[in-house]
């Protein structure tokens, strides 16, 4: 488990990208796994049902209640969260765990409680936190994608409110102006760099 130690001078191998709801994070992570197709991105499983155009195994795995019941039992998963009061979302273990030890780097695109549980799990990983560029660019961007009702829009703003006040537990902080600028800001750790560790 000293992976850390095994892999001096290297770049971050287990990256977090977290932040609040409507910021940015899934199309971040979507333009990584495009223009970057080295950087390896940990797919989660959840109880949530694939929207249009999702491929099992690539987007999430989709499972139900029972089975992720039996992914906790097991202990397959690093970390899990329910999000949004209404589906569970995790990260499998195993594939994290093959991937540090092949000496690669991995990106969690996950919320902010799963960035904790990370955080207590592997106290070596990376955080990342992606900010809007204002409150009211996050605001005009979760009306504005209009997927969910407006007392919905109103509960997700809170919990956004509460989320910004975690920023200072990350490692670093990236502003969303601009998705490819985002991207590389979030690639960037993951490099190998001189004289660090
Ligand atoms: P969506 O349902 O829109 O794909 O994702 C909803 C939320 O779940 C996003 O905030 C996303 O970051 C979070 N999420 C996705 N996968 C995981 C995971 O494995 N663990 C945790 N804790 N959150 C996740």
């Amino acid at each position: 488990a000293d992976w850390v130690a095994a892999h001096g001078g290297t770049g971050d191998r287990l990256v977090v990208l977290a932040g609040p709801t409507a910021v940015g994070k899934g199309t971040v992570a979507s333009y990584i796994r495009r223009h970057y197709p080295d950087v390896q991105l940990s797919v989660s499983a959840t109880t949530r049902a694939p929207r249009p155009g999702e491929v099992e195994g690539e987007s999430y795995f989709f499972v139900d209640d029972a089975e992720f019941d039996r992914m906790i039992a097991a202990g397959e998963l690093l970390e899990w969260a329910t999000v949004h009061n209404a589906f569970r979302y995790g990260t499998p273990r195993a594939a994290v765990e093959r991937a540090i030890a092949a000496g690669n780097s991995v990106l969690l695109e996950i919320d902010i409680q799963g960035a904790r549980s990370v955080r207590r799990a592997m106290p070596d990983a990376t955080l990342v936190f992606l900010l809007p560029p204002s409150w009211e660019e996050l605001v005009r961007r979760l009306v504005g994608r209009g997927t969910e009702s407006p007392g919905e829009q109103q509960r997700r703003l809170e919990t956004a409110k509460i989320e910004l006040a975690a920023v200072d537990e990350f490692d670093h902080q990236v502003v969303n102006h601009d998705v490819a600028d985002a991207a590389q800001k979030v690639v960037d750790l993951m490099r190998p760099r001189k004289g660090r560790r």
